[in-house]
């Protein structure tokens, strides 16, 4: 069975048959060349994060520079935080250059929003994104669930969630991740399907057939039709 970790910063995280195809990592855009010289096979998404968006500029140029090699399947994390990070105007500029070229490039964008809800969905009301918006972490309550999902949100859940409000987003809707998290991505699986009282490979089949239409890159042995060149 597939299991797919859409959002990690472990660099192996898992224990699936096939690691180098089924996961994405997150690194910073300076920390790009080098993890893709150490892991070729890989799939990153690759931004800048709302903590780290101060004097941004020259990680955001570079970032821009190298967002479309095949390799970067998606734009993030980026976004908001009122908890952390510099004053929320700062963050919004970093995180705006990034829903641009998630726009641009037609790639996703993977999010992280702390208690900048309103401030969030103002910008997806502006920018009316093609692209899917993927919160990661979610764990909101169920009013605010709610309301992303009917706006066409999409979550990323990890090692700890909301089962009230997990509840409401459409299965269609969900992807799973690891994040920073000692669980490996089976275990956060079985922990979501067992709070939705589903079937664990009912689930899992389910999730593969969302990243198999928002990642398909993910799915494929075969890395060269998209222009990545097999190295062992
Ligand atoms: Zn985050």
């Amino acid at each position: 069975m597939d299991l797919y970790d859409i959002h990690t910063y472990n660099l192996v995280s898992d224990d699936s048959d096939d690691p180098y195809h089924s996961y994405i990592l997150n690194v910073f855009p300076l920390g790009y060349e080098d993890a893709v010289g150490s892991y070729p096979k890989c799939f990153f998404t690759c931004g800048i994060h709302p903590w780290h968006s101060e004097d941004a500029e020259a990680q955001l140029h570079y970032l821009e520079e190298i967002a479309s090699n095949p390799h970067i399947v998606a734009i993030g994390e980026a976004g908001l935080d009122k908890l952390k990070g510099p004053e929320l105007g700062i963050q919004k500029q970093v995180f705006e250059r990034h829903i641009l070229l998630s726009e641009k490039l037609k790639k996703p964008l993977i999010i992280h929003c702390v208690k900048a809800w309103e401030e969030l969905i103002a910008l997806y009301k502006q920018h009316k994104p093609m692209q899917p918006w993927i919160i990661h972490g979610f764990r909101g309550k169920p009013e605010l669930t709610k309301q992303l999902v009917k706006l066409g949100f999409k979550f990323t859940i990890g090692a700890k969630f909301r089962p009230e409000g997990l509840r409401l987003i459409p299965l269609e809707a969900m992807f799973c991740e690891t994040d920073e998290s000692e669980l490996c991505i089976e275990e956060i699986y079985r922990a979501i399907s067992e709070a939705l009282k589903l079937d664990f490979e009912d689930f899992a089949a389910v999730i593969a057939q969302n990243v198999k239409s928002v990642f398909p890159d993910l799915i494929v042995n075969d890395l060269e039709h998209i222009g990545i060149e097999g190295v062992d």
